[in-house]
Formats: C-alpha cells, sequence, structure tokens
C-alpha cells in the first residue's frame, strides 16, 4: 500500500506536496520522495528512506521548484526496501521528464519483466512499477497518453497512478479500481490525492473520486477526461475501509467512520457478549469499530489500552521468546479500566495472531476476570495480490487453524469474527468489492510466486 499525491497549477507545488504527504503517511512509512515541475519543463527530484519528516529540509523543498508536482510515500509489497525501490521515479525519455508513483500492484509484472528484459531491457529497481517505465518509454504510439494506455492495457491487478510528462499530469485507476484516488481543486489548481483527509489538510475543495477505469490529463490547472480503460468487474478494495483509511477520509464514496461504526453495530449482533462490563478497541484503527459496539452492545466504551505514537519504524523486532515485549513498547493496559472486569476487546482483523495473543496477556496481567476477543472482519486466509503487505498463507493463523484453536491460542475466553456478509453489509453495495483474502476468490488470475518475488534481493545497480 501507498499513498500518492499531485499537483497542477499550485505555485510552490513540491512544497504543498510535502504537506499533502504527511496526511497519507499512515499509506507507507517506508519511503517518500517528490518530483517537481517548473515553468520550462526541468524535472527536480527529492527520495528517501523513512517517514516525510525525516525525509525533507527547507533546502531540498526550495531546491524542489515549479508548480507541478508528484509525491509518494511507499509501503513495499513488491520489491524491497531500499532506496532504489524508493518513488516516484524519474527518467527521461523521447517526451520530456516522465514521472510514476504508483499505488498498488501488478500482477503480471513478473511475465513483462521477463519478457522487457529478454528484449534488452536493463532494470534499476526490484519493483513491479518499474515495468511501467520501460513499456511507456518503448511504445511506438505518438503521444505520452496514447503510450500510457497502451502499457495499462498490457498490465493486470491494481494500479492507481499519478504519471507526469513535462508538466502535464496523468491521473488513472485501474479498471476494477481496488485503490483509491480524489481530485480537488485549489484557486485555479488542481490537487490529486488517495484519500481526501490530504485534501483537507492541503484547504482543496473536493471535486471527484475517480472511477474504475477513469483516466484524467491535468495541464496547468486544466482536467481533461480521456477515454476510459477497458471496463472489468469493479474490485474495490474492502480492506481501505476496514483497516487502512484514516477515518476522516471519504474511500470509494464511503465515509470510512461510518462504516467502521457500522462494522463494531453489525459485529455485537453477529457476536454478542453476554456479561461483558466493558468494551475497548485497539488504537487507534479499531476506535470507530468499538465505538459501534458499545452503542449496539449497550456496553459501556472506554479506553483500555494506551498507544505509543512515537515507538517509529526503526524499533527493532524482537526475536519471537520476547515478542511481548513488542507488544508493550506499543500498547499499556489502564489498570483501573480493566482490573476484575469482563473485558471486550475489539480489533480490526487479525494476521498472525502474534500481537493479539502478547495484548491478551497484558490484559490479563492488569487484572482482567473474562477477556473476549471480537473480529470486525472474517479469518484472512489468503494474501493479498494487489497492493497490501500481507503475509504468505503459511503464516497467516486463520488459514491454518479453526476458530477455536485461534481462541486457545490467544488465551481468550470467547472469540468472534464478523461474517463475510456482515462486513460486506457494513460496507455498501456486496457486488463491488474485493473480498479475496477473505474468501479466496481472487478477482484476476494470480501466481503464488508474486508473494514469493515482494521481497526480493535488491537491485545492484544505480537507482533511476
Ligand atoms: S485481497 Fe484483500 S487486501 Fe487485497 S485488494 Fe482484495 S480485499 Fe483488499
Amino acid at each position: 500500500m501507498c499513498g500518492v499525491f499531485g499537483v497542477s497549477g499550485v505555485p510552490d507545488a513540491a512544497r504543498l506536496t510535502y504537506m499533502g504527504l504527511y496526511a497519507l503517511q499512515h499509506r507507507g512509512q517506508e519511503s517518500a520522495g517528490i518530483v517537481s515541475v517548473d515553468e520550462q519543463g526541468h524535472a527536480r527530484a527529492h527520495r528517501g528512506m523513512g517517514l516525510v519528516s525525516e525525509n525533507f529540509s527547507e533546502a531540498n523543498l526550495t531546491r524542489l521548484v515549479g508548480d507541478v508536482a508528484v509525491g509518494h510515500t511507499r509501503y513495499s509489497t513488491a520489491g524491497s526496501s531500499v532506496l532504489a525501490n524508493a518513488q516516484p521515479f524519474l527518467i527521461d525519455y523521447r517526451n520530456g521528464p516522465l514521472t510514476v508513483a504508483h499505488n498498488g500492484n501488478l500482477t503480471n509484472a513478473q511475465a513483462l519483466r521477463k519478457e522487457l528484459v529478454e528484449q534488452g531491457s536493463i532494470f534499476n529497481t526490484t519493483t513491479d512499477s518499474e515495468v511501467l517505465l520501460h513499456l511507456i518509454a518503448r511504445s511506438r504510439q505518438a503521444t505520452p497518453a496514447e503510450q500510457i494506455r497502451e502499457t495499462l492495457e498490457r498490465c493486470e491487478g491494481a494500479f492507481t497512478l499519478l504519471m507526469s510528462v513535462g508538466r502535464t499530469i496523468y491521473a488513472v485507476v485501474d479498471p476494477r479500481g481496488f485503490r483509491p484516488l480524489v481530485i480537488g481543486r485549489m484557486n485555479s489548481g488542481v490537487v490529486m490525492a488517495s484519500e481526501t483527509c490530504a485534501l483537507d489538510l492541503v484547504g482543496a475543495s473536493m471535486v471527484c473520486e475517480l472511477q474504475p477505469g477513469q483516466f484524467l490529463k491535468i495541464e496547468d490547472g486544466k482536467i481533461t477526461e480521456l477515454p476510459r480503460l477497458k471496463p472489468r468487474p469493479e474490485s474495490r478494495c474492502v480492506f481501505e475501509l476496514v483497516y487502512f483509511g484514516r477515518p476522516d477520509s471519504r474511500i470509494f464514496g464511503e465515509s470510512v467512520d461510518r462504516v467502521r461504526r457500522a462494522l463494531g453495530r453489525q459485529l455485537a449482533r453477529e457476536h454478542p457478549a453476554p456479561g461483558g462490563e466493558v468494551v475497548f478497541s485497539v488504537p487507534d484503527s479499531s476506535n470507530a469499530m468499538a465505538l459501534g459496539y458499545a452503542e449496539e452492545s449497550g456496553i459501556k466504551l472506554e479506553y483500555g489500552l494506551i498507544r505509543n505514537h512515537y515507538v517509529g519504524r526503526t524499533f527493532i523486532n524482537p526475536t519471537q521468546a520476547i515478542r511481548v515485549a513488542k507488544v508493550k513498547i506499543k500498547f499499556n493496559p489502564v489498570r483501573g479500566v480493566i482490573e476484575g472486569k469482563s473485558v471486550v476487546m475489539v480489533d480490526d482483523s487479525l494476521v498472525r495472531g502474534t500481537t493479539s495473543k502478547g495484548l491478551v496477556q497484558m490484559i490479563r496481567g492488569a487484572g482482567a476476570r473474562e477477556v473476549h476477543l471480537r473480529l470486525s472482519s472474517p479469518p484472512i486466509t489468503g494474501p493479498c495480490h494487489y497492493g497490501i503487505d500481507t503475509p504468505t498463507r503459511e503464516e497467516l493463523i486463520g488459514a491454518n487453524h479453526s476458530v477455536e484453536e485461534i481462541r486457545q491460542y490467544l488465551g481468550v475466553d470467547s472469540l468472534g469474527y464478523l461474517s463475510l456478509e456482515g462486513m460486506l453489509r457494513a460496507a455498501g453495495e456486496r457486488s463491488r468489492f474485493c473480498h479475496a483474502c477473505f474468501s479466496g476468490q481472487y478477482p484476476t488470475p494470480v501466481s503464488d510466486n508474486s508473494i514469493a518475488a515482494r521481497h526480493a534481493a535488491p537491485p545492484i545497480a544505480t537507482p533511476v
């Protein structure tokens, strides 16, 4: 998963992008970058590993001149976490400087890459996104829009893209619409972002959300709609609403906060907790679900766990043996809320189960009489091939164990997963969503080696 942000026709576009990327930090913490383009069409880039706050200084923002910019925050799902893979990519080709910022994952990237390598292409990164640069540059079509279209018609999987060629930005969402992209206005300029919370932060007003297959050309603040990509069945990622999106965003036309409260209410209907005295969330992604659960069940909502927001990505993972130490650094129980009580803990999902197991031990250590765990999504039974970094099937606890086995492993008195039907009902219209990691119904052909390729060895060449 990644965040993308773009600006056209606003002075000091890089500085605005820098602010926008702050609002999209939750979508990727491994690297951040901005490419700016000045009035003469010259492009400049700055990319680095780590958070937005760690990457940009007054000096490098001043160097990124121009009223056009594209930014990216990266969370690696294809290719390892190294600087060479940081985006936006910037190359020069026959139509000028070409920038690509990609959110999603191409499921046929390996096949495309193999074909390109056999034809003589030299790759500088291990990401799926680099094939886009090669295909666009090699296209015999006359205009950048036609080159991009020809390229995207060959791609399978998830691609929400902001690309610039010279001073023109192209914004496009794949025909299934896995990942979100919104367009906003700022005076006579245009702002593009993965989520509406980034438009809010920079003070842009919302114009529209791109529909699956929609393809826009944005030049000097003017938006032109290009013919859409060939249609496919809509497959919006339901996990964007359940976990990834910020609750203050609207995603796929839905308020993330509204959906999460509805998930919590549905969870309370499906899995009540008789005798429960307090309900609390595993903060922060489950806060609205716990609120919904409390509303529906009538059980009092409390702050039972406090999250330390300053752990940062540099915290070194401890060994399995002291895994609970990692949980302790991130969360601390509020003893006065928990002690002697029958507690209901609401979480968004269960992946490996190691964090939840540590949390349960911690809550019992704080004196809880009973611990009931409620999960606002069904068991995750398969990996995501569309841009979310879920582990392999072997590591997914829900893929290999029954609910009773998981309950025993976690050490809870009761465990309730929201049903697939209940989750989709809360999210909106069922047919719009991808739910493959829960149901196994993948909307595109997938191969297992696309997962194996995710964390391939870093490249030996210099970054593009
Ligand atoms: S497989 Fe799961 S995480 Fe991936 S796009 Fe589909 S719903 Fe989203």
